[in-house]
């Protein structure tokens, strides 16, 4: 997939490095300027008073180096249940763009942004792995950007997926919303690399989900992935309920058990539509009225805006069950849903971050079980009452 690139910002420090030429070198149209700390800060002011700055940062690529840490936590909340993820930083800002994207909200530089010190993340990434290696864990590059909009610049994916092939104690998950997955192929993953599709109801895909590949796209990517020993995940996320969803998402559902080997799916996970108060007002800002932002929304644990929980109950409990009659043992799974909403729509007892993780992780390691290691799935919290769980 090519998105339009218009203008090539790159950082003084990242002048020299290779990569930087590489990509240079692929759009000889784009207009390439060389930014210090102050004049990089004076056109993202320019940029953010443009009359929409993220439709114009879509088409600019700054190249820097990253001067954090590469490894982090996903930014969950401590009100519900986290899976525990860890994110691989490769970049932040998507060519893509969805109605209903949450980085809307969150950055202030609206750019695309790509790290070129990728020797770096490299020496980030083994450190890590090493000082954590009496745990597993499950790390993914597509939280702040699509794992794979991008990599036809960087070529990064291929070689962590090489990486973590031989990697005992991690696994990586690569999301996306594109089929952008053919550099992929060449590649043996050893079983410890994950293909996530995000897929969702095809009115969304084709109305919400602007310069993403069709669903149909993105299962036949899925199939050519699978085949060559990726395990899968596909990501329902965002849910949005609007009237007539139900069979819509069925619909999804149905089409990815008939394309995909059910088998080879490593889990599933369903998180209906919850969105930072400013997001609707920014979408709305640059789309015009958006109707599913406007269905009963009420603050949530989190503070985010979130439907009522009896409605997302039974949200979940209707996909899963769809889900189920295709593959009754799927491994599915809420993103960040309180252990009542877990009880109530899948009937499992989820009631801590270290359960999910244990969950999920013997999707990967045969020898681990749910709820191993001192983990307590049984206890269930009383009912709520006023709280929006
Ligand atoms: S693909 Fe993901 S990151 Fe990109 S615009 Fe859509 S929601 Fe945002």
């Amino acid at each position: 997939m090519n998105f339009p690139i218009q203008e090539i910002w790159i950082d003084t420090e990242a002048a020299d490095a290779s990569l930087t030429k590489n990509i240079v070198r692929k759009f000889p149209q784009a207009k390439v300027i060389e930014t210090d700390q102050k004049n990089a800060s004076r056109l993202m002011r320019e940029l953010e008073l443009a009359a929409d700055p993220f439709s114009r940062g879509k088409k600019i690529l700054r190249l820097i180096r990253h001067r954090g840490v590469f490894v982090k936590p996903c930014p969950g909340t401590p009100e519900y249940v986290c899976c525990g993820l860890k994110i691989l930083h490769v970049g932040q800002g998507c060519p893509m763009d969805c109605r209903y994207c949450a980085l809307q909200a969150y950055f202030n530089r609206p750019v695309l942004e790509l790290f070129v010190n990728v020797e770096d993340l490299f020496s980030d990434l083994t450190q890590y792995l090493k000082q954590n290696g009496d745990t597993f864990q499950r790390l993914c590059t597509g939280e702040f950007t699509d794992s794979l909009a991008l990599d036809n610049l960087t070529g990064l994916a291929p070689r962590l997926v090489e990486f973590f092939a031989s990697v005992p104690n991690a696994s990586l998950e690569i999301k996306t919303k594109t089929d952008a997955i053919d550099p992929l192929l060449d590649v043996d993953p050893k079983g410890r690399v994950i293909m996530a599709f995000s897929v969702n109801a095809r009115g969304i895909t084709r109305r919400d989900e602007l310069r993403a590949a069709p669903l149909q796209k993105r299962l036949e990517a899925a199939l050519r992935t699978q085949k060559k020993g990726y395990l899968l995940a596909f990501h329902f996320d965002p849910i949005v309920p609007l009237q007539g969803w139900y069979e819509e998402y069925s619909s999804t559902v149905d089409s990815i058990f008939r394309t995909v080997d059910s088998s080879r799916i490593a889990w599933i996970s369903l998180g209906v539509l919850r969105f930072v108060a400013g997001l609707k007002e920014v979408a709305e800002a640059r789309f015009g009225k958006i109707p599913y932002f406007h269905d009963g929304f009420l603050r949530g644990l989190d503070g985010k805006c979130r439907l009522h929980a009896d409605r997302r109950i039974e949200v979940y409990s209707r996909v899963a069950d769809r889900i189920r009659r295709h593959a009754p043992d799927a491994r599915i799974y809420l993103c960040m849903e309180s252990p009542h909403v877990w009880k109530k729509s899948l009937g499992i007892d989820m009631q801590h971050d270290r359960d999910l993780e244990a969950y999920l992780n013997s999707a990967l390691q045969k020898e681990v079980r749910p709820n191993q290691g001192g983990t307590s799935c049984k206890k269930f919290l009383p009912e709520p009452h006023l709280k929006n769980f």
